[in-house]
């Protein structure tokens, strides 16, 4: 089934690509008829509109017999039958990742594969976030394939391949022996996932050198080593990786070049000391306690929890992971209620981009509370939010003309977003109605 859908897809593309150039000097105009449109703001939907498109980006929203009046000499995209969306945003992905539920799966992509087998993978799953709808990820370091990830936007940019629009944190960063690989054998100098960095200079000059190669994030490693505290306390800790005078450096460095920074953090240890250092996200937060959630609330700090990859990593890991979920989700309703901004991010690349569709994301954050309109916003406006992007992630005058459109109600049915019919970034049509 997967196979068949990649296949489909470049004969699909390459006639869109041809049907949609535009004449130099005229960008083509399409009037798109919704259905009804969830425009990624507005706490309702609205029936029968027209969205007419122009070059690259979105000119006019309204409704249909309105905008159908002002663009008679547009081509028509009739999506009268689907409910039209922004296209969907992941805060949190590897394109160069094809899981890694155990050290093995890990080991084995970083020792066995060339950076450049990798980025051809990566490619790929470029092109599967696109089918499914996703038009911008922010993909959270490479694991040891360097700047690959920035070498994957810029083939996007140049519209040598599809894909989404990527904004790139490139290799991340952790102190000397606290991320694999970490071999018991001291005389063999293995590949890291990570670029090791230790003090604060040299934490200064790995955000100066990945800002140079193209980072558009930074991210680091805030925590490992993930425990329960006996009972009573049954809060999830973890051990802390940068001294806080390392860690303040990094946001400091990133901040003062413009980057955002990303911390992973898992225990609640590590996420108090990434939010003692600064940070703009929170990674996974599993460990968030109450008193966390407050001061995250309170600073306008973006939780990012991959529920996804928590569900497929518990099983086969093991251990600390089999209960870590429950706690999670404990966690989530408690930011729902603190009024944490929780964006949509799913960690997809520590699970297989070719098993689970990264759309599966807004079903659990449903399951745990959100409601439907609330976790469609998490993953379109309130992730352009997190992304600094305000040209992404809302159906209005001026956006870029990135939609996607399903043929069931959203709002009744979360998982409507796992099966898009219509995928359009930029103004080009990638997956025809
Ligand atoms: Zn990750």
């Amino acid at each position: 089934m997967r196979r068949l859908a990649i296949l489909s897809v470049p004969l699909a593309l390459s006639a869109t690509l041809a049907a949609q150039t535009p004449r130099p000097g005229q960008p083509e105009a399409i009037l798109i008829k919704a259905g009804r449109l969830i425009d990624g703001r507005s706490d309702a939907p609205q029936p029968s509109v027209g969205i007419l498109v122009e070059g690259e980006r979105i000119k006019t929203v309204g409704a249909l017999a309105q905008v159908q009046g002002q663009s008679k000499a547009a081509r028509v995209v009739d999506l009268s039958q689907l409910v039209v969306l922004p296209g969907l945003i992941d805060t949190h992905t590897h394109l160069l990742l094809q899981g890694d539920p155990t050290a093995e799966s890990y080991e084995q992509q970083l020792l066995q594969q060339s950076t450049a087998y990798r980025a051809i993978l990566g490619a790929r799953n470029a092109r599967i976030a696109l089918e499914h709808g996703f038009t911008a990820l922010r993909d959270l370091e490479t694991e040891g394939a360097m700047y690959a990830d920035v070498d994957i936007k810029r083939a996007v940019a140049n519209a040598e391949i599809p894909g989404p629009r990527i904004f790139a944190a490139t290799r991340a960063m952790a102190p000397t022996g606290m991320y694999p690989i970490v071999s018991a054998n001291w005389e063999l100098e293995l590949p890291h996932g990570v670029q090791p960095v230790d003090g604060v200079d040299q934490a200064r000059l790995a955000v100066r050198e990945q800002v140079a190669h193209g980072a558009d994030w930074i991210k680091y490693y805030s925590d490992r080593r993930y425990y329960f505290g006996p009972p009573p306390d049954s809060v999830l800790h973890s051990w802390v990786n940068f001294t806080d005078e390392e860690a303040k450096a990094i946001v400091d460095e990133a901040h003062r070049l413009g980057r955002r920074v990303a911390a992973h953090a898992i225990g609640s240890d590590g996420i108090a000391a990434a939010l003692r250092a600064g940070v703009n996200t929170i990674e996974h937060g599993d460990g968030f306690t109450d008193s966390l959630l407050d001061v995250a609330a309170a600073r306008g700090v973006y939780w990012v929890p991959t529920v996804t990859v928590a569900l497929y990593v518990a099983a086969p890991r093991g251990g600390v992971w089999g209960p870590i979920p429950a706690a999670q989700k404990r966690a989530f309703q408690h930011a729902l209620k603190k009024g944490v901004k929780i964006v949509l991010g799913t960690d997809v690349g520590g699970f297989p981009w070719t098993e689970v569709n990264q759309a599966k994301e807004f079903e659990y954050y449903v399951q745990y509370g959100m409601t439907p309109m609330q976790a469609i916003k998490s993953g379109t406006s309130l992730a352009a939010e997190l992304l600094g992007q305000p040209d992404l992630g809302a159906v209005a005058p001026g956006m870029y003309a990135d939609l996607v459109a399903v043929s069931g109600d959203p709002l009744k049915d979360i998982t409507e977003l796992e099966r898009v019919k219509f995928v359009m970034k930029g103004g080009v049509v990638y997956l025809p109605p």
